[in-house]
């Protein structure tokens, strides 16, 4: 070809590279991919223009001069292929100080030795730079070829880097791993064989020129196919950037690897350790109890919320790492703060305790308002509410059951005791009765104040003659209790009607029966029982007057 088209696509390899690296300038941001691109087009460039110099009549020094900055851009175009697929791996990854020092030592030592004339015949020796216009030939030296094979073994550790990550990466990571593979293997293979003709016969290096074919795919792969934005997390860089903590321990529970949640979790929970976990035993860096818990592995169920630290709640997840035989390799923790979650669960059961002991505080009152309903409050007995329910209970309409006594009590001339010590007096003296009453009563019975000085007596199971002998003791009991009142004491005496189940009667036979011999009692003298005959004869029944004294 012509040197002047020729120059003419170096030059326009050097605007396209260089239209390309300021793309990926502007890119560059949280993603070293962009920068790596970016050295490599701006490399093509330097070693295009390079090129262009050699082509064009411009006298030996300035070719000469062009030399050492081809190898610049070749140095470049290395370093930037070599850290592309890292790059790739990890937006974030950086190559350290010491890595990029070991980097340019290569380039910039051929660079320099293009430069001392005591070393360009190892490089260029035979080559005559004066030659016309397109006429000059570059013929390579021993330096040159080892230049050329570090090179090659640099850019091969990255294509073979990009190969693996092709193999093992996602859909949309394989079609951009594979299209950026494509455009550089073009100018490899083409370089190879330039530097193989180069060696035989001498010839302008064209590889730049070829090169241009990258940064156009690279360049549409970035601003068409988002190749670096869209460049995938690379797992461990997920494990890192993770807000749960990641331990990694062998079988022996030595600590292979932590991420950065794990280190500062176990710095809040051994604060004064200053063990460095990577390497050291599970117990050392988390002490005895947390080292147990990490090396038991969770049941199916997951992981169980641990208390690290007074208010610090882990849950704890373990599992293990096995090879394709089954062997323990070691195993994996991720420990969750739930620190939150526990303080609202142990918050929700603090009201439910609160509320459990304020519904039993609501049931007692309940309870107690239903007992109260069917008290006396003077007296504290059961009332006519109660009595109707008991009575109704115990005196089903078909007459089943045992026998029950009903007894009818009505303290003799209490108006008196009224009107002689007062009202508070008379209810003094009720009380008083109530509480005979309540020592003659057998579990089972029932004592109720109907309202007034009237009470009744329910007494299940008793047949006539025991519930006659009852209602006797009863009236004694309260005959004998002596009334404790301002200014004095006050005895008094009751009258008692006894009626008797003996069929199907109901409560309101059987009580207006107990009436009936009450009636009877009090109009025979007071003071005394009487037994009706079960409320058969509608109250007009013979009567036996079982007992009788003065009343007082
Ligand atoms: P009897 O021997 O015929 O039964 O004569 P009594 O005076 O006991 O009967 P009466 O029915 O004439 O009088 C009952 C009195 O009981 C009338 C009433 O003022 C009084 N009383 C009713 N309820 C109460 C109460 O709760 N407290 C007091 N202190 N007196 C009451
Ligand atoms: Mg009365
Ligand atoms: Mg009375």
């Amino acid at each position: 070809m012509e040197p002047v088209p020729l120059a003419a696509l170096f030059v326009a390899a050097i605007a396209v590279s260089l239209a390309v690296a300021w793309v990926c300038w502007q890119r560059r941001d949280g993603n070293s991919a962009a920068t790596c691109l970016t050295l490599v087009m701006v490399g093509i460039a330097l070693w295009s223009a390079a090129d262009v110099v050699l082509l064009l009549d411009v006298g030996a020094g300035l070719r000469r001069a062009s030399q050492p900055v081809a190898f610049l851009g070749a140095g470049a175009v290395v370093i930037g292929l070599w850290c592309l697929p890292r790059a790739l791996a990890d937006p974030s990854w950086r190559p350290s100080g010491r890595l990029r020092a070991a980097l340019v030592v290569e380039p910039l030592t051929i660079t320099v030795l293009t430069v001392l004339p005591a070393t360009w015949p190892w490089i260029y020796g035979g080559t005559d730079l004066s030659a016309p216009a397109g006429q000059v030939e570059l013929v390579v030296g021993p330096l040159f070829l080892a230049h050329a094979a570090y090179s090659y073994l640099m850019v091969l550790s990255a294509l073979g880097l990009l190969v693996w990550r092709l193999r093992s990466s996602t859909t949309l990571a394989r079609r951009q791993t594979g299209v950026l593979l494509l455009s550089v293997l073009p100018p490899f293979v083409g370089n190879a064989a330039l530097t193989g003709l180069m060696a035989d016969q001498g010839t302008v290096d064209l590889t730049p020129v070829l090169f241009v074919l990258t940064g156009v795919v690279a360049g549409y792969a970035l601003l068409r196919m988002g190749l670096l934005r869209l460049v995938p997390v690379a797992r461990s860089h997920a494990v890192d950037t993770m807000t749960d903590a990641v331990v990694v321990s062998d079988p022996a529970g030595r600590v292979l690897d932590l991420n950065p949640a794990a280190r500062a979790l176990l710095r809040r929970v051994r604060p004064t350790s200053t063990v460095d976990p990577l390497g050291a035993t599970l117990a050392q860096v988390a002490g005895p109890d947390l080292a147990t818990l990490l090396q038991s592995v969770a049941g199916r169920s997951g992981g169980r919320p641990t208390e690290l630290l007074p208010g610090l709640w882990c849950d704890v997840r373990t599992t293990p790492v096995t090879d394709g035989r089954g062997r323990l390799l070691g195993r994996v923790s991720v420990l969750r703060d739930v620190s939150e979650e526990r303080a609202r669960h142990l918050a929700v059961e603090a009201l439910n305790a609160r509320l459990l002991a304020q519904l039993e505080v609501i049931e007692r009152l309940q309870e107690e308002l239903a007992e109260e309903a069917v008290r006396d409050h003077l007296t504290g007995l059961h009332n006519r509410r109660h009595l109707d329910r008991v009575l109704a209970t115990m005196l089903l309409p078909d007459g089943a059951g045992s026998p029950v006594a009903l007894l009818a009590l009505d303290v003799d001339h209490f108006k008196a005791v009224n009107d002689r010590f007062g009202h508070a007096a008379g209810d003094q003296v009720l009380r008083g009765i109530a509480g005979a009453l309540g020592r003659v009563t057998r579990p089972g019975d029932t004592v109720a104040r109907l309202g007034g000085e009237e009470f009744v007596l329910v007494l299940p199971g008793a047949d006539p003659a025991q519930a006659a002998a009852r209602a006797e003791s009863v009236r004694q009991g309260c005959a004998a209790v002596v009334h404790r009142i301002d200014g004095g004491s006050v005895q008094v005496t009751v009258s008692v009607g006894v009626a008797v189940r003996t069929g199907d009667e109901g409560p309101g036979e059987l009580l207006a029966a107990a009436d009936a011999a009450l009636y009877v009692a009090k109009a025979e003298g007071r003071d005394r029982v009487v037994l009706g005959d079960g409320g058969r004869s509608g109250g007009d029944a013979p009567v036996e007057v079982l007992g009788a004294s003065t009343p007082s």
